[in-house]
């Protein structure tokens, strides 16, 4: 897919940008603080309807005004489609060829987006709530039942844990409420555990190759699903509900006492091996930046592989903290078929021989210029 144009109204530090004529490589060239990662923010925004970097869609407003819009045409296989995304002080909406689309997860999809950003290296290093937002954010983009599911699984737990902490304050015994909510719970969980593995195994064959391909063959890259109940390797949506079921059971007076749910989703982790040896651990930090790099790599070919097309790559000042060698080679990766983005504070720090046909855009102050 191809992005024909963007235009932004009241966008963080953008009054208002009308830009066109995008290119298959494009260079965002600009001071710090100019704007160069509210434009990469804009482009994920219309692919996932919420930011990166925020929670708060509020924040996406331009200081002082009362609503924001990004719009964009995307090119796609079977037309042209104008996608846009409105944020007020009272909600967001969305619409697509000027229809507005009562839910936002028709909208997600339209556009598709892999953003590579410094704070990525966190996927490897950081917490285990990173690696899960990681999940969900690039499974929700592929297949919008996920957010169904998502969805219905935190308003579950919510309630559940309410209840728990009841149970404890009472003393009461609320068993059969208990589990209702069990059932719930797990009905919703066991979806998104499969669909999690199902991501996770795919995930891995792409990585471990581009992973290769980066480190010249000297490394080999294992992603691993660290599931909070049973085993990793277990799809079957019967035995996974089973299996579930016996854990709450199990846990309920430690989840009483402590109030809180104590297994499902929300307590998965993934782990990050390179040559057998823990990288969140054990890995330089050059080897953690290949592997977060690999991931996003690999997700670029998965989207390929599911909805038939490439998605658009952001690259967010990464590409000048790679050498010449690892330049080139990653932007003649996907030269042909996947439209990018790259930011960059200077254009000398960007060296691939490769980079002479890009667009080069300029921003300053709010304000893109050729
Ligand atoms: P760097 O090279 O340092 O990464 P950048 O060009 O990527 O810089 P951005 O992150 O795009 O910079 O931010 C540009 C400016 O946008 C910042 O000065 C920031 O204060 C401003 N900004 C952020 N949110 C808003 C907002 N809601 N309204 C107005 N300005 C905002
Ligand atoms: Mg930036």
């Amino acid at each position: 897919m191809y992005v024909n144009s963007l235009t932004l109204s009241n966008y963080r530090n953008y009054e208002t940008l009308s830009m066109e004529s995008f290119g298959s490589v494009n260079l965002l060239i600009g001071r710090n603080a100019q704007g160069k990662t509210n434009l990469l923010e804009a482009l994920l925004v219309l692919a996932l309807t919420k930011s990166h970097r925020t929670s708060k869609d509020k924040e996406l407003i331009c200081f002082g005004k009362d609503s924001a819009s990004v719009q964009a045409e995307v090119e796609r296989k079977y037309g042209k489609i104008q996608l846009e995304l409105r944020f007020s002080q009272q909600g967001k909406r969305a619409s697509l060829n000027g229809l507005e689309q009562r839910k936002l997860s028709n909208f997600v999809g339209s556009l598709n987006a892999v953003m590579f950003a410094p704070e990525d290296l966190e996927i490897v290093k950081g917490t285990p709530g990173v690696r899960r937002r990681f999940l969900d954010m690039e499974i929700g983009q592929v297949q919008p039942s996920y957010l169904y599911h998502l969805q219905q699984y935190q308003k579950v737990l919510i309630q559940r844990n309410n209840l728990l902490k009841q149970a404890f304050n009472s003393g009461s015994n609320l068993t059969v409420m208990l589990e209702v909510w069990n059932e719930q719970l797990a009905e919703h969980g066991v979806k998104i555990i499969r669909k999690r593995k199902q991501f996770i195994r795919k995930l891995q064959r792409w990585a471990q190759q581009i992973h290769q391909g980066i480190t010249g063959g000297g490394e080999v890259l294992q992603l691993s699903y660290l599931p909070s109940f049973g085993v990793a390797d277990e799809e079957d949506e019967a035995v996974l509900l089973e299996q579930f079921m016996i854990k709450l059971s199990q846990m309920r007076d430690q989840e009483i006492r402590r109030g809180m749910t104590l297994a499902g989703p929300h307590r998965d982790d993934l782990a990050f091996h390179i040559n057998g040896n823990e990288a969140q651990s054990f890995g330089s930090q050059g080897q953690q930046r290949t592997t977060a790099l690999s991931l996003k790599l690999a997700e670029i070919e998965l989207i390929h592989e599911e909805i038939g097309e490439y998605p658009i790559l952001l690259l967010d000042d990464v590409l000048s903290e790679l050498d010449p060698y690892r330049q080139t080679q990653l932007i003649e990766t996907f030269q042909s078929k996947v439209q990018t983005f790259i930011t960059a504070t200077g254009i000398e720090s960007l060296n691939a021989s490769r980079l002479q046909d890009a667009s080069i855009f300029h921003v300053q102050e709010g304000q893109v210029h050729r």
